[in-house]
């Protein structure tokens, strides 16, 4: 099992989505993860084709939406790996939003962000990750807007895995997309990758000359094994993500093992919900409803209550 499909890969040849592509297929292999227990969802742009090329369940969603998609996926069903493929405008531009609440309720999704700077799909337009000043061979003055910075976005809304990968170095990141999969609750890795259409700036020998491992870096330790040691490791994790320019680090900026997921906590309101979750309860018998909505019933009954009040 190679995780892949008959559908031709239709990419620019050099594009870093094959990178990615390459990683997420030996990742699942090698975790010997079914392709019945794993959904990719996607959105829209280049990065948006990835569920088409994967052997497994996929959803190519609409514009900055693949988070919920996947929301209601892994809430439905915990069992499964759920995996969003997005863009860097796809997830921080339109898609902001659901990007941090994601992160807010620590959900075990393992996030892949396309980042190549620009939108590659309609001609390369400057995206929320370019740099300002920066002037691509698709824009007509250079990007008048500051950049997000994926990592410390992530960190700040609450995602308790948060990594950087190279596309070219399909060896380091397949080993960061496992963790990223293998670690519970809300997973990011923002994997730049070139476009060698429409961003002749950030080419893949600009990356090879700067990248450097993070856990080559003597006493880098980006794992909180007790919450008293956050702030101290949120701190450390945000420092590295300012730095850009003549060095440029990958591998695992923070990664929180001690915080509870969302699903732990529907579980304290229903106890029943990690056993019988919605995707595995009967919706009828004989043609009558049996689902046992009474416990949701009553979750929902205290919060009109609050605000009627
Ligand atoms: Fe890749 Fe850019 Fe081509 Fe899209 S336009 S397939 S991101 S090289």
């Amino acid at each position: 099992m190679d995780y892949k499909t008959d559908v031709w890969v239709d990419w620019c040849p050099g594009c870093g989505d094959f990178g990615i592509l390459t990683g997420v297929q030996r990742a699942l292999k090698e975790l010997e993860i079914p392709p019945w227990r794993t959904v990719i969802v996607s959105g829209i742009g280049c990065s948006g084709k990835t569920p088409h090329f994967i052997y497994a369940y996929g959803v190519h969603t609409l514009h900055g939406r693949a988070i919920p998609f996947a929301t209601g996926i892994k809430m439905s069903n915990p069992d499964l790996t759920v995996i969003v493929d997005g863009g860097d405008g796809d997830l921080l531009g339109i898609g902001a939003g659901h990007f941090v609440a994601l992160g807010r309720r620590n959900l075990d999704i393992t996030v892949l962000i396309h980042d190549n700077q620009v939108y590659g799909l309609t001609k390369g337009q400057a995206s929320p990750t370019l740099p300002a000043g920066v002037q691509t061979k698709s824009l007509p003055k250079p990007n008048l807007q500051d950049p997000v910075n994926p990592i410390a976005l992530a960190i700040t809304s609450g995602y308790t895995f948060v990594a950087r990968a190279f596309a070219m170095d399909i060896e380091h990141l397949t080993s960061i997309i496992k963790r990223a999969i293998n670690h519970k609750g809300a997973a990011v890795v923002d994997i730049l990758q070139p476009c060698v259409t429409y961003n002749n700036i950030y080419t893949t020998q600009w990356y090879r000359k700067r990248v450097y491992k993070l856990e080559d870096e003597p006493g880098w330790d980006p794992v909180v094994r007790n919450p008293s040691e956050r702030p101290m490791k949120i701190a450390k994790a945000i420092e590295k993500a300012w730095e850009w320019g003549d060095r440029v680090p990958v591998g695992v900026f923070y990664e929180d093992k001690t915080k509870d997921t969302i699903l732990d906590r529907i579980q304290n309101y229903i106890p029943t919900y990690k056993e019988k979750p919605p995707a595995k309860q009967e919706i009828s018998v004989g043609g009558k409803p049996v689902v046992d909505s009474e416990t949701f019933k009553e979750i929902f009954k205290s919060y009109i209550i609050r605000v009627r009040k």
